[in-house]
């Protein structure tokens, strides 16, 4: 397919046309090749006027506690008013081991073959910050398709959960109901990026769960005194709330997707969400020059000439760290020998 057969294909291709069109350019933004690079520019431009108008929604919890199950769920019932319902997920163990917490099982049996739903896995190699770009370029792809709700999963470890949150309008964190599993979250610092925490798995022991919901509830209240700036104690500002819920049982998920329409009737009232956005666009941005710059300072004949003798240098002992890193800078600076 052509770049204009692509974008021709996903703002306005029949349901086949259109899928085979999403993936394909999501494909091509995942590629490393420099002029499939500048192809997926050309596209992401041509495609960003008709993004922005779904609701992005991000889901983290650890392996085990539901979020398969819970957006299966969910998709379909968001499928059955009307919605039309993307997946994506970023894996951060396959940044480190080419390997998969969340993609490797049969998952969302039902709504994967849902002709309303598109499901994506994570990209499969990278850095965090690699994969999070093309989650969020693929993102995009989805909204320009007409999916009105992206759902964004990631799986507890704190980096990738902090992508995820960066690049949605609502974070909501799946928990267990049993007690001290909170403690994990707050540790790492997710409890305070939790618009919501949802406890799945009620239906197995609604006393524990009750009692999940308390303990959560004030640990939120005390983080909310010095937490997230997007959520505050006072004002029409977003309270962080505690649901339970059962994914397998189906319980919840209305009063789920009515928080969740709280919370983006609210956010978008206060400009909250507007300010988020903007703030992810410009940290996204920010980001991925430091992660360009890194890769031309690597790359730099002269730098890469330099390298071994600095970190055996700097390993060693014999060199301050912070004079390497002058010698090193400065050796990127000097134009390249001619060959
Ligand atoms: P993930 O690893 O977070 O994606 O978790 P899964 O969705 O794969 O669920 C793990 C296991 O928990 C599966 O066996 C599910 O059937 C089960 N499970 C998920 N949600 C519920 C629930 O609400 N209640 C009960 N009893 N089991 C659940």
């Amino acid at each position: 397919m052509t770049p204009s057969e692509l974008l021709d294909g996903i703002l306005h291709g029949g349901p086949a046309q259109q899928r085979r069109a999403m993936a394909k350019a999501i494909t091509l933004l995942e590629s490393t090749r420099a002029d499939h690079r500048a192809q997926a520019d050309a596209l992401l431009t041509e495609l960003l006027p008709h993004t922005g108008k779904a609701f992005r929604l991000g889901i983290s919890g650890v392996p085990g506690v539901g979020k398969s199950t819970f957006i299966e769920t969910l998709g379909l019932y968001l499928i059955g008013l009307g919605h039309r319902v993307a997946v994506l997920a970023i894996d951060p163990s396959s940044t480190v081991s080419g390997g998969s917490i969340l993609g490797d099982k049969t998952r969302m049996e039902h709504l994967s073959v849902n002709p309303q739903a598109y499901i994506r896995p994570s990209p499969s190699s990278g850095t965090l910050g690699g994969v999070a770009e093309k989650t969020r370029e693929a993102m995009l792809v989805c909204e320009a398709a007409a999916y009105d709700v992206v759902i964004v999963e990631t799986v507890g470890v704190g980096q990738s959960e902090t992508a995820v949150n960066g690049m949605t309008d609502m974070f909501v964190l799946l928990q267990l109901p049993n007690a001290g599993d909170d403690l994990q979250a707050i540790k790492k610092g997710v409890m305070e990026l939790a618009d919501l925490v949802v406890i799945n798995k009620a239906d197995i022991d609604r006393n524990a769960a009750t009692r999940a919901e308390a303990q959560i509830t004030s640990s939120l209240r005390l983080l909310g005194m010095h937490g997230n700036p997007d959520h505050a104690t006072h004002g029409a500002l977003w309270q962080p709330r505690v649901l339970q819920i059962s994914a397998l049982l189906g319980q919840g998920v209305e009063a789920f997707w009515q928080a969740v329409g709280q919370f983006r009737d609210l956010q978008t009232a206060n400009g909250r969400l507007a300010a988020r956005r903007e703030k992810q666009s410009l940290a996204w941005m920010w980001e991925r020059i430091d992660a360009g710059l890194k890769q031309a300072f690597r790359q730099h004949p002269q730098v890469q000439a330099l390298l071994p003798q600095m970190l055996e240098a700097v390993g060693q002992g014999r060199l301050p760290a912070s004079a390497a890193a002058r010698s090193l800078l400065a050796a990127q600076s000097q134009p390249p020998v001619p060959p």
